[in-house]
C-alpha cells in the first residue's frame, strides 16, 4: 500500500545533484520509491517504473505536482523552541515555512535540567537573553520534568508536528550544579565533575550534542552573564570531553570575540567531534573579521579537524524599544542600565555620564558587536505620541541632523518622551549581500541561525530556507537551486548525524517540501498576538509552498499549517557518530 504518490515534480534530491522529473512514492512514513517520469525517460523504463507503483500497490492519495519542485524538508539547525514546544507542539511558524526538523537548545539556553527552585531564574534569564516574554513563559511552560531525561520523555509523550533534536545546554547544566552562583564564578573541580555526569546522562538520553555560549551579547537576569560565560577553558574541555565519550555528538557554541578558533580546534582535535561555531554575521564596520574566522576554520579543516561556521542568509534586523533594547545590551557601557526598569531605567538613560560612556564605546571598532554606531540604519517604526508622527520611517541620523544634535541623544530623548514606548528598527549585521553571498558559499559554513522560537518581538527568520531558495538562489544566482537545497537538507543532516534524513532516496524518512520555484520565498513580517498570556510575536508567511510532509504525513499546504495538524514529528535520539 502506497500512502502518498507525488507525481511529476522536479525532484531536488538534497545531494546537490541536478534535479530530475520523478514520481515519489511514500509508504509507512518512508520514501518507498523514486521513479523517473514517463516524459523524462525512454518509454520502456518509464512504463516499468510508473506501472510498478500504480499496478502493484494501491495508492491512498495522489498529488499532481506538475510544474512544482520537490525537495527534502528543511533542517533548521539553530532554533530556541525549548520552551515553546511545551505549550505549542506545532512549533509555529516553522512547519508552514518548509521546516521538517528543528534542533533546539542552541547556545546552551535550554530549560532542562532544572530544579523547581530554579524555574523562575531560568525564565528570567530566557526573557533577557532570548527576548522571550516572561508572562508567556510563566503561563506557557509545562514544567513536568526536572532532568534532561524527564524533559525528553515529556517531549516524546506529547509529540510534535516536526522532528526535533535537542542539545544538552551548558547554562542549564551549570545552574543545576551551582545554583545562582552559576552566573557569578568559575566552577570547582568537583562541580565540573558533576556537570560532566549530567552531560553524559543527556547523551545517553539522546542529546544531539553539547551547546554553549561565550558571547558577551548573552546576558541573563539583572544583566549578569549567562552562566556558560563563566566557564574557564578547563571546564569547557571537560564538558566537551564528556559529550565525546558517547562516540558521537556535535559541540555547538556561540563564540565571543575572546574565544579563539585555535582553542576550539584543540577541542575538536582532542575529541574528534565536530565544532559548530555561531554566530558568523557580517559586520560592515569591520568587514574582514568574519572572514578571518572562516579562514581559521578552513585552516583547521585542512589539518583534519571538523569545524563549521554557522552563517545566516538573512540580514539581521531587529525591532526594539528602549524598555528592552537588545541591540545595545551587549555593550559594556550599557551594563548600568541592564536589569533596570520603569523610572530607574529612565533616570539612567537620561544621565549625561551614562550617555558619554556609551558614545565612547561605540566610537571604538569591535570584532563582534550587534550595533556599530550606524545611525543611518536605525529607524523609527512607530511613535506613541501623535505629535511625533512625522518622525516615523525616518532614520535617527536624519532626525539628529535636523535637530543639530547627537544621534544617541536623539534616540534616547525621543524614547524618554514617550515612556519608552517608541518602536525602533535597526539593521544591524549581514546586509552587505556581496559579502554574505561569499559566506553562504564558503566550503566550511553551514546555513543556519534562524533563532526560531526566540527574539519573537525583535525579528523572525524562521523562513530562512525559503529565503535562501528564492532570494539567493533564484533571484541573485548566488548558488544553484540544487546547491541551496543541499545546504538546507543533506548538509545539516550529515553534520548532525541525522540518520536517514535530508535526502529523497528510497528508505529515507518522507520529510518533503513541495514548492513552486518561480515564486518561493518568505513573506513580509507581521505581528500576531497568540502567545500564552496574550503576548505578541512577529511571524512570516510562506510564499510558493504547496505542501509539507513530516514522516509521510502532511502538516502544511498552500494556506499554511493544516488545521488539526498531526503531531507527525519524531523526537530524534539515534544519531550517526
Ligand atoms: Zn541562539
Amino acid at each position: 500500500m502506497i500512502d502518498l504518490l507525488i507525481r511529476g515534480a522536479l525532484v531536488y534530491d538534497g545531494t546537490g545533484a541536478p534535479p530530475q522529473h520523478a514520481d515519489v512514492a511514500v509508504a509507512g512514513g518512508r520514501i518507498a520509491r523514486v521513479a523517473p517520469c514517463i516524459d523524462a525517460v525512454d518509454a520502456v523504463d518509464a512504463v516499468d517504473a510508473v506501472d510498478a507503483v500504480d499496478a502493484v500497490d494501491a495508492v491512498a492519495r495522489t498529488v499532481d505536482a506538475d510544474g512544482l519542485a520537490l525537495m527534502p524538508g528543511i533542517i533548521d539547525s539553530h532554533t530556541h523552541f525549548d520552551a515553546q514546544i511545551t505549550w505549542d507542539p506545532t512549533l509555529r511558524p516553522s512547519p508552514a515555512l518548509g521546516v521538517t526538523t528543528a534542533v533546539i537548545g542552541n547556545c546552551g539556553f535550554t530549560i532542562a535540567p532544572c530544579r523547581p527552585a530554579d524555574r523562575e531564574l531560568t525564565m528570567r534569564n530566557l526573557t533577557q537573553v532570548e527576548g522571550m516574554s516572561l508572562d508567556a513563559l510563566r503561563a506557557g511552560i509545562d514544567w513536568g520534568f526536572e532532568s534532561f531525561a524527564d524533559y525528553m520523555a515529556q517531549l516524546r509523550r506529547r509529540g510534535c508536528a516536526i522532528n526535533v533534536a535537542a542539545y544538552a545546554g551548558h547554562s542549564s547544566v551549570r545552574t543545576y550544579v551551582m545554583g545562582a552562583d552559576a552566573a557569578r564564578r568559575a566552577a570547582s573541580a568537583d562541580e565540573i565533575a558533576r556537570m560532566q555526569d549530567i552531560v553524559r546522562d543527556a547523551m545517553r538520553h539522546g542529546a544531539v550534542g553539547f551547546a554553549t555560549s561565550t558571547s558577551p551579547a548573552h546576558n541573563g537576569e539583572g544583566g549578569l552573564p549567562m552562566p556558560s560565560r563563566l566557564a574557564d577553558d578547563a571546564e569547557m574541555a571537560a564538558l566537551v570531553g564528556a559529550m565525546a565519550e558517547a562516540g558521537r555528538g556535535v559541540y555547538m557554541l556561540t563564540k565571543g570575540g575572546h574565544t579563539k578558533v585555535s582553542f576550539l580546534e584543540s577541542l575538536a582535535a582532542a575529541t574528534g567531534r565536530p565544532v559548530m561555531i555561531a554566530a558568523l554575521l557580517h559586520n560592515g564596520t569591520n568587514p574582514r573579521a568574519v572572514f578571518d574566522d572562516l579562514d581559521a576554520i578552513a585552516a583547521a579543516n585542512e589539518r583534519g579537524h571538523r569545524l563549521l561556521g554557522q552563517v545566516s542568509c538573512c540580514p539581521l534586523t531587529m525591532d526594539f524599544t528602549l524598555a528592552s533594547p537588545y541591540p545595545v545590551e551587549g555593550l559594556a557601557s550599557w551594563k548600568p542600565a541592564l536589569g533596570l526598569s520603569g523610572d530607574a531605567l529612565k533616570a539612567k538613560l537620561a544621565e549625561p555620564s551614562f550617555r558619554d560612556a556609551v558614545r565612547a564605546e561605540l566610537a571604538t571598532p569591535a570584532t563582534f558587536r550587534l550595533f556599530n554606531n550606524e545611525w543611518d540604519k536605525v529607524h523609527v517604526v512607530e511613535v506613541a505620541r501623535p505629535e511625533h508622527a512625522r518622525l516615523e520611517q525616518r532614520s535617527i541620523a536624519e532626525i539628529a541632523r535636523a535637530a543639530g544634535g547627537d544621534p544617541l541623544d536623539a534616540m534616547l530623548d525621543l524614547a524618554l518622551d514617550e515612556d519608552l514606548q517608541t518602536v525602533f528598527t535597526a539593521q544591524l549585521l549581514n546586509s552587505d549581500e556581496e559579502a554574505v553571498g561569499r559566506m553562504l558559499n564558503h566550503p566550511h559554513s553551514i546555513v543556519s541561525l534562524s533563532d526560531a522560537g526566540a527574539h519573537l518581538t525583535f525579528f523572525n527568520d524562521a523562513g530562512f530556507g525559503l529565503h535562501l531558495l528564492g532570494h539567493w538562489a533564484r533571484d541573485r544566482g548566488a548558488m544553484t537551486i540544487e546547491e541551496a537545497v543541499r545546504r538546507l537538507t543533506s548538509h545539516p543532516a550529515t553534520v548532525l548525524g541525522l540518520r536517514g534524513r535530508g535526502a529523497i532516496r528510497a528508505g529515507h524518512a518522507a520529510d518533503l517540501l513541495l514548492f513552486d520555484p518561480r515564486t518561493v520565498g518568505r513573506g513580509p513580517k507581521r505581528r500576531v498576538r497568540d502567545l500564552p498570556a496574550g503576548g505578541a510575536r512577529l511571524t512570516t508567511d510562506a510564499v510558493g509552498v504547496h505542501g509539507v510532509w513530516v514522516n509521510g504525513r502532511q502538516v502544511a499546504d498552500a494556506h499554511g499549517i493544516l488545521p488539526g495538524v498531526p503531531l507527525a514529528g519524531a523526537l530524534l535520539t539515534d544519531f550517526d557518530g
